[in-house]
């Protein structure tokens, strides 16, 4: 009754002096509510910055940056792409989906000409990937890309090793090469590369497929290829991109016939609930990219990485082609995809996680590995048990 008093019509300074309260107050709780949002964002970014990281889906090709494609277009006498707007224009201008990223990806790698090119790309590349603490990396390569252009297998390739060997001493990041196949050239060609590569053997750790059109182009079409590539000891994966027809279908051939041990992309897996289970039971990992373009409001296939994710499957997450994606290099990607989907620590610990897990390593270089993550989670009072999602003892 007294505030009532108080508060009477008759005292109006009183009731101003409340109202001066109430909107002080709520400027206060807004603005600690904004400072603590800000701090959580900058603990989460600074979390996913420094995590330990292995990349197993990034193409050297697809990593020159717009200044990068310009530069060696100069050097090299092109005439296209003499300036990073030029090659800007290109990436904001290329059509949606598959087709339309592969008609820039193809003409942008063409800046890559000299062995040095190869060198310097692959050595550069390794300085950031060391920046976003990325401790392992298996880099693909597209040796018909440069073979067809009349660089010799022996030309770029050397350089791609050099620029490895130094910038895994320089950086300390272990690095292993993949040579991908195109998909959409004949299986002569694909053999041809497979031969070129003989004396390299035992530096190349993978044989994988990529480019496109995938539909028309199926895994089947190789399937001798990789058997031979298998022979000679190669592991073997295959790119089955995202919203693409048969993409399902191809997942199956390639898990029951081919037999692959890695699947590149594979994120439509979510709309075939066998293949869900036979993913999860057959441990065959995928390996994801929700790249965001400019034009995406954010990461692309966000809920079939969850779904996957809390159905057991071995999903992670990679950058695919820095260079020609608003979403870069792979800690500017996690931060991406965990703002768009509201991860948690653990939930972003776990996804890297099953990166490690698909490690083409003998399993005690793999626990070391995820000996490293496990470390940098008890650090960060991630829990693991939360991570694993297993239950506490
Ligand atoms: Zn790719």
């Amino acid at each position: 009754m007294k505030l009532v008093r108080f508060l009477s019509r008759k005292n109006k300074k009183n009731w101003f002096a409340v109202w001066l309260n109430v909107v002080v107050m709520f400027g206060f709780l807004v603005t600690a509510a904004q400072s603590y949002a800000g701090e959580n964002n900058a603990d989460m970014r600074a979390f996913l910055e420094q995590m330990p990281k292995a990349e197993l889906h990034l193409h050297l090709e697809g990593s020159l940056d717009p200044q990068t494609v310009s530069r060696l277009a100069n050097n090299n006498d092109l005439n296209f792409f003499n300036s990073a707007d030029d090659v800007k224009k290109s990436l904001s201008n290329r059509e949606p989906g598959l087709n339309g990223f592969l008609s820039h990806y193809n003409k942008a790698l063409q800046v890559l000409k000299t062995q040095d090119d190869f060198y310097n790309a692959t050595y550069e590349l390794l300085r950031i990937l060391d920046q976003n603490n990325i401790i392992y990396v298996d880099l693909f390569f597209d040796p018909q890309e440069h073979t067809r252009r009349g660089i010799s297998f022996d030309e770029f390739f050397n350089g791609i090793d050099k620029g490895r060997i130094e910038g895994e001493k320089a950086f300390g990041i272990k690095v292993n090469l993949i040579m991908c196949i195109n998909r959409n050239l004949s299986v002569q060609s694909a053999i041809e590369a497979l031969e070129q590569a003989e004396n390299y053997k035992d530096k190349i750790i993978g044989f994988g497929m990529d480019s496109g059109p995938e539909y028309g182009n199926p895994p089947l079409k190789f399937k001798d290829v990789f058997a031979r590539a298998r022979r000679e000891g190669y592991y073997l994966t295959g790119h089955h991109d995202v919203h693409v027809q048969d993409s399902v279908k191809h997942i199956w051939q390639s898990l029951d016939i081919i037999k692959l041990d890695r699947i590149d992309h594979g994120l439509d897996a979510v709309n075939d609930a066998e293949l869900v289970t036979a993913l999860r039971e057959r441990n065959i990992c995928l390996t994801g990219s929700p790249v965001k373009r400019t034009s995406d409001p954010e990461p692309q296939d966000i809920d079939a990485i969850r779904k996957l994710d809390d159905n057991g499957v071995c999903v992670s997450l990679h950058s695919d082609d820095p260079g020609q994606f608003e979403s870069g290099y792979l800690s500017n990607m996690m931060i991406l995809v965990q703002e768009a989907g509201e991860f948690s620590k653990a939930d972003m610990t776990r996804l890297m996680l099953n990166a490690f897990r698909a490690l083409w390593l003998s399993d005690e270089e793999k626990k070391s590995y995820i000996n490293k993550l496990k470390t940098y989670a008890a650090a960060n009072t991630v829990v693991w048990n939360e991570v694993t999602r297993t239950k506490s003892k």
